[in-house]
């Protein structure tokens, strides 16, 4: 036995799974999980000291590369001064004016200390400002494990075959109706016929808990049009998309402007933060101005503002997500030019600082459908292939991976040519 599966076997004595959040578990490719011991720029290392070039980035916060030193420093300085006050402190309307200047549909904001804890709050002040119960979402994104939202959701819980948890009653999940991605049409239909009972449309404005699907040419702009006609509230999740697909989040690069954002994940540059904010009417609706709840005894910690300020100074300094996109696109790319030359039939998406693959002979993939029509065990077999060429990608066929700032030209490089092995071997199996 290795050392990871050494600490495998023990974490399941007393971890459920041996993890502290489902898809770590590797259920989705099998095997045992690679227990990290530390990380750097764009690699990781695991317990038996070997080097990875990383693709999950922490699922998504790592945008800068692991262990950024202004982030560092800015906790290491930071906790000089104490770890939690319960109390009002500057660097959280530092904070906050520096997430609404990045994405200034969100008048007012408040943080929270994860992407589940934003969305969940999101939703309850949806409903809340419109005095509606039924909420919109679509089959294949997750939007974290609130009870209302774990409904045919994806991530670890599409990856485990389980769409409708046990334990969520079903008098809370009938008011989530749920329809097909890039479906404009569905979703017409659906308000066509209880329109006026909608709270919100929440949507990832580019998928990535079904791999990385991006919305098709009107999709956002008609949710926006739909929302406006039935005076529901447009929730972008952009918990994965945010600071990611462009410095503004997906709104930016689409220039949709929803009413209520979500984020997470890069906002805390590794700390665990998320935020809910939008426009200042819907906002003013939460306590203490207004009726609906909502709170956190660690929500705006300073060791977090601090670690999230500095990612976001870091990032707002430069134009790094040009840089960014680029190299996303010459790894897709690359990704895909190597399967075709050895006639591995794979479909590639990509937006910003995101990517998925697909083993499929669709040529594009744009819809939930296709992306669990993928096939699977060939997904799997890849992936062990590359995790012994050093290469981490996310460990489940229905997630999108993530490019660093720190991901230089021959770590782009050495990938495509590990692929270009595995797919070879794919092909001779
Ligand atoms: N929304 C989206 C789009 C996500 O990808 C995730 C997490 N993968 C969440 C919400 C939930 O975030 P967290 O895991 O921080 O609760």
């Amino acid at each position: 036995m290795n050392k990871s599966e050494q600490l495998f076997e023990q974490a399941k004595n007393t971890i459920p799974g041996g993890v502290n959040s489902p898809v770590r578990a590797f259920n989705g490719v099998g095997g045992t999980p690679c227990f990290i011991k530390k990380a750097d720029g764009a690699y990781m290392y695991d317990a038996n000291d070997k080097k990875y070039i990383d693709y999950v980035g922490s699922w998504g916060p790592m945008i800068l590369g692991h262990n950024h030193p202004k982030i560092k420093q800015a906790v290491i300085e930071t906790a000089e001064n104490g770890l939690s006050f319960g109390a009002p402190t500057e660097l959280e309307i530092i904070m906050a004016e520096k997430v609404k200047a990045i994405v200034p549909s969100m008048e007012k904001l408040r943080m929270v200390s994860s992407g589940t804890e934003a969305t969940m709050s999101a939703i309850r002040l949806a409903r809340g400002y419109t005095g509606r119960d039924k909420i919109l979402k679509f089959e294949g994104c997750y939007h974290g494990h609130a009870d209302s939202l774990l409904v045919k959701a994806g991530s670890g819980a599409l990856t485990m075959g389980v769409p409708n948890s046990p334990g969520i009653p079903e008098d809370f999940a009938k008011h989530t109706l749920t329809v097909s991605f890039n479906n404009l049409e569905e979703v017409k239909e659906v308000f066509a016929s209880i329109g006026d009972e909608i709270a919100c449309i929440i949507v990832e404005p580019v998928a990535g808990n079904m791999n990385c699907i991006p919305p098709v040419e009107g999709f956002l702009q008609g949710l926006r049009d739909i929302c406006d006609q039935y005076a529901s509230v447009l929730i972008f999740d952009e918990v994965m998309t945010g600071f990611r697909v462009a410095l503004g989040g997906a709104q930016e690069h689409y220039t949709i402007t929803p009413d209520l954002t979500t984020l997470g994940k890069v906002i805390g540059g590794g700390m665990p933060v998320g935020a809910f904010g939008g426009k200042r009417e819907i906002m003013d609706y939460i306590a203490p101005v207004g009726p609906v709840y909502q709170a956190g005894t660690l929500s705006g910690n300073p060791i977090a503002m601090a670690a999230g300020l500095a990612a976001l100074n870091e990032m707002s300094t430069q134009d790094l997500h040009t840089d960014l996109a680029a190299k996303t696109k010459q790894l897709a790319l690359g990704f895909k030019a190597a399967a075709d030359k050895h006639k591995i039939a794979l479909s590639v998406n990509y937006v910003g600082a995101m990517f998925g693959f697909f083993f499929t002979e669709e040529p594009i993939v744009t819809t939930y459908k296709q992306a669990t029509e993928c096939d699977a065990q060939r997904f799997k077999l890849f992936y062990h292939m590359m995790l012994d060429e050093g290469v981490y990608l996310a460990p489940s066929a229905f997630e999108a991976s993530f490019l660093s700032t720190a991901h230089s030209a021959q770590d782009i490089q050495a990938t495509i040519d590990a692929a270009e092995r595995c797919f070879e071997k794919l092909a001779n199996q």
